[in-house]
């Protein structure tokens, strides 16, 4: 659209031509993001997401691993000579920023093959449609997540059913299961069900190599029991033993860095601030997701508890 008005305006440079293409240099205002929820516009929209957008310059990882996202929502993107991953998209609104980062780093978005996803609340996944268009990627998923990705609502046995907001639509999402991999080059990526927060909720795993030193990189899903009024994660038929083994698989998986959608849940920019001052990779931190792991299971265990004696839950 944008280029067949710029062509159509270096067509007749007179007067009024030269005009239009120099206004054909200013990339038009994103239209603002309507956010809704099972379809029906949300009154007051999203409140945290002001705060959620705040830009950061991209961060190494390890290797051709980066840190992309905003300074409170994680997307890192993997690269390598046969194409890039991304994992979570963040925010439709961020997704100019997110490009920019992406480019920043060298990476032609249009290299992008497949984009990834920690789960699908908006927050990690609204973005996902729009990468998806800028890029040509393909988006994979593992089952729940998958269909959630193509609906664009959330299902109704979401923790967040009613409260959290839809996301755009993505079309062909490809199914992976439970211990899955991707391969993108010699980029091997892991799909471990890690659910609670959502059902879907999924845990990558990779290698990334640096000077023939090799690290196992994890990013964790959030493990946080949160949800709508008259959720009960104890009414969940199997839920309890499900999130029990992701606990197990983020405790036993090889792990030495480890990376949280929000990176606050992860200590991030504590460990990227201590990297700066000691000139270490101090980014490193083996027994990261055994800690993780164990503030997961006493979350969950505290609100099973508080359901089971029926007390308040928030
Ligand atoms: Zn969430």
């Amino acid at each position: 659209m944008r280029l067949a008005a710029l062509a159509l305006s270096l067509s007749g440079l007179t007067g009024a031509g030269r005009v239009h293409a120099q206004r054909a240099q200013t990339p038009p205002a994103p239209a603002p993001v309507v956010y809704t929820i099972g379809g029906r516009p949300a009154p007051g929209g999203c409140e945290s997401c002001a705060e959620w957008s705040v830009p950061h310059a991209p961060v190494r990882v390890h290797g051709t691993s980066w840190y992309v996202g905003t300074r409170d929502l994680a997307s890192i993107l993997i690269m390598t000579p046969a194409g890039h991953v991304l994992i979570d998209a963040g925010l439709e609104a961020t997704v100019p920023q997110l490009l920019a980062n992406i480019k920043a780093v060298g990476a032609n978005v249009r290299d992008i093959r497949w984009v990834l996803n920690s789960h699908v609340h908006y927050d990690h996944a609204q973005g996902t449609a729009a990468v998806v268009a800028a890029s040509g990627a393909r988006v994979a998923a593992l089952p729940w997540s998958a269909r959630a990705l193509e609906a664009g609502v959330m299902p109704a046995d979401d923790p967040q059913f009613g409260m959290a907001f839809d996301n755009p639509r993505v079309r062909a999402v490809r199914v992976l299961q439970d211990g899955d991999t991707l391969r993108v080059g010699g980029l091997v990526l892991r799909a471990h069900a890690t659910p609670g927060h959502t059902p879907g909720s999924t845990t990558w795993t990779w290698q990334s190599c640096e000077g023939g030193r090799c690290v196992d990189v994890v990013y964790a899903d959030s493990q946080t029991p949160i949800s709508a009024d008259g959720f009960r994660f104890t009414a969940q038929r199997g839920l309890a033993e499900a999130v029990e083994r992701g606990h197990r698989t983020l405790e036993t998986l090889p792990c030495r860095l480890l990376i949280t959608p929000h990176p606050g849940a992860s200590r991030f920019w504590e460990r990227v601030a201590q990297g700066t001052r000691a000139g270490a990779d101090s980014l490193l931190d083996v027994t990261g997701c055994a800690r993780y792991a164990g503030r997961a299971r006493a979350a969950y265990q505290a609100r099973y508890a508080k359901e089971r004696a029926g007390s308040p839950l928030r």
